[in-house]
C-alpha cells in the first residue's frame, strides 16, 4: 500500500483522530554511522555538505514507513554552529534541510515538520532564557517560512525550557508536539515528574506531548503509562532503539560489559535492539494509547518498518520484509535441498 496523498489523509490532528502517525527520527546518529557527520559537537553540517545523503535518509524512512520527514535541524541551531565557529551557516543550514525535507514530503504525501531540541544554554536566570528563546524564536520563523505542517520541540530536559518552545512554536499557528528525554534519575531537571511536565507543557496548547531519546523501548514504558494515565490527548513515544535496563535505563548510562567502559555515543552496537523488539514495542504503546510513535537515535529504516508493520501497515518496504521460506538452509519450500536442511543445525 503506498503512502495516503496529504489531502486524503489530513494533517497532523487529523491523522492522529484516525489512528497512529509514525516519524523517524535519529539522522543525527545514522549520519554520523554513515561517515556524513562527527560524533561529539554533532552538528549537522551534512546537510550543506552532503544534501544528496539527508535527502536519501529521508526517502528511506518513509519508504520504511515514516508519516513525517522530519526537517534535520537537530542541533543546527545557534549554540551548536557557535561551539564549531561556523555561525555565518545557521540560516543556510536551516533553509537547507527544510527545503530537502519538504521536497521528500511532497513527492511522498507524507507531512513535513520543522525542529527545535535541547539547547545546552538554558538556565533559569533572565539572561539564558532570552538567547533560548531567540535561538527558538528563529528556528521556528525560518520552519514556518518554509510551509511546514507542524513543528516538533524534541529531547528537552527542562520543562522550562520545553514551554519557551512550545511559546515559540505556537506562535507559527502551527500544530506542536513537545518531547521529554528523561534521564537515569526519572525526573526532568527542574525537579517535576515527566507526567507532570507534559501536563504542563499540554496545559500551554501543546498539542501532542510525550517522550523521546534517552530511553530505549523498556524503560520508556513505565513512564509512559503513568503520562497516560495522568492526562488525556495525544502522547508520543520515541525510544532509542538500545537494550536499556532499569539498572542502566539510558542509552548514556550503559555500559559495555566487555570493554568495562560507557557505550554511548559510538560503541552502542552491542546493545541495539532488533527489529522484533521495536514492533513489540509500537503494537504496546499503541495498546496503551500512545499513538505518535517513532525511533529516536540509533533507528534504522529497518526498525521503522517493523514498527510500521506492528500497527498493520505495509509501507513500501514491506515488499522486501523478510520471508525465510526460501532459505537455502533454513527455509520449508519443497524444492530446497534436504542435504542443506538438514545441515542447518550445524551452521
Ligand atoms: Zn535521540
Amino acid at each position: 500500500m503506498s503512502q495516503p496523498s496529504p489531502s486524503a489523509a489530513g494533517g497532523l490532528l487529523d491523522r492522529l483522530r484516525n489512528g497512529a502517525v509514525i516519524c523517524a527520527e535519529g539522522y543525527l546518529f545514522e549520519c554520523e554511522r554513515r561517515g556524513y557527520l562527527q560524533a561529539g559537537a554533532f552538528v549537522p553540517e551534512v546537510v550543506l555538505d552532503h544534501p544528496e545523503v539527508v535527502e536519501q535518509l529521508h526517502r528511506d524512512f518513509v519508504h520504511a514507513g515514516s508519516d513525517v520527514v522530519q526537517a534535520f535541524t537537530y542541533y543546527g541551531h545557534r549554540e551548536k554552529l557557535r561551539l564549531i565557529g561556523k555561525e555565518e551557516l545557521l540560516e543556510p543550514l536551516n533553509r537547507q534541510a527544510l527545503t530537502i525535507a519538504s521536497r521528500v514530503a511532497r513527492e511522498s504525501g507524507a507531512l513535513v515538520a520543522g525542529n527545535l531540541c535541547n539547547t545546552n544554554v538554558y538556565d533559569v536566570d533572565e539572561a539564558s532564557r532570552r538567547a533560548v528563546r531567540s535561538m527558538f524564536d528563529e528556528q521556528a520563523g525560518w520552519a514556518a517560512d518554509a510551509g511546514v505542517d507542524f513543528i516538533i520541540a524534541e529531547t528537552l530536559d527542562f520543562c522550562g525550557e520545553a514551554l519557551l518552545a512550545l511559546d515559540t512554536a505556537r506562535a507559527s499557528g502551527l500544530p506542536t508536539v513537545v518531547t521529554f528525554a528523561v534521564h537515569r534519575d526519572g525526573n526532568l531537571r527542574d525537579g517535576l515528574t515527566p507526567e507532570e511536565g507534559c501536563k504542563r507543557v499540554q496545559a500551554a496548547g501543546a498539542d501532542v506531548v510525550g517522550l523521546n531519546c534517552a530511553r530505549g523501548p523498556r524503560t520508556m514504558l513505565p513512564i509512559l503509562e503513568r503520562i497516560r494515565k495522568a492526562l488525556d490527548g495525544h502522547v508520543a513515544a520515541l525510544p532509542v532503539p538500545y537494550r536499556t535496563t532499569p539498572e542502566e535505563p539510558t542509552f548514556q548510562s550503559l555500559t559495555d560489559p566487555v570493554l568495562e567502559m560507557q557505550a554511548f555515543p559510538t560503541r552502542l552496537d552491542p546493545f541495539v535492539c532488533t527489529r522484533d523488539e521495536i514492533g513489540e514495542f509500537g503494537a504496546h504503546a499503541y495498546e496503551l494509547g500512545v499513538s505518535y510513535l517513532g525511533v529516536c537515535c540509533g533507528a534504522g529504516p529497518h526498525h521503522i518498518r517493523s514498527l510500521a508493520e506492528a500497527l498493520g501497515r505495509r509501507p513500501p518496504a514491506s515488499r522486501y520484509s523478510p520471508d525465510m521460506s526460501k532459505h537455502a538452509f533454513l527455509g520449508t519450500d519443497p524444492s530446497l535441498k534436504d542435504i542443506n536442511r538438514e545441515y542447518a543445525s550445524r551452521l
